[in-house]
């Protein structure tokens, strides 16, 4: 799906509709003693395993595509997610 570079927004600091830069967000890697990640390896490396309670879902296979969009008037970043699956995701180009 082509998603335009910039996209009319409302900023939080501006308090109206300005125009936004759009960058693709990347997940920073995981820490590796975190609590939540502390508290995994602890559940799932102790005993003999058993049985699972549920069974496993299957996993969607398309993702949300996550942004950072930058507002143009006074810098701001913030978090943008488009709330729709798709397979494939460019940045149109301007004609
Ligand atoms: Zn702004």
């Amino acid at each position: 799906m082509n998603i335009p570079k910039n996209i009319k927004t409302y900023c939080k600091k501006c308090k109206k509709h300005t125009d936004h830069k759009l960058k693709q967000f990347k997940p920073a890697a995981a820490r590796a003693v975190s609590k939540g990640q502390r508290k995994h390896l602890f559940k799932t490396k102790q005993g003999y395993g058993g049985k699972s309670k549920f069974p496993k879902q299957p996993k969607k296979q398309n993702k949300k595509p996550a942004f950072l969009a930058e507002c143009v008037v006074c810098h701001q970043i913030c978090y943008f997610i488009i709330p729709k699956r798709m397979k494939k995701m460019e940045f149109a180009e301007k004609k």
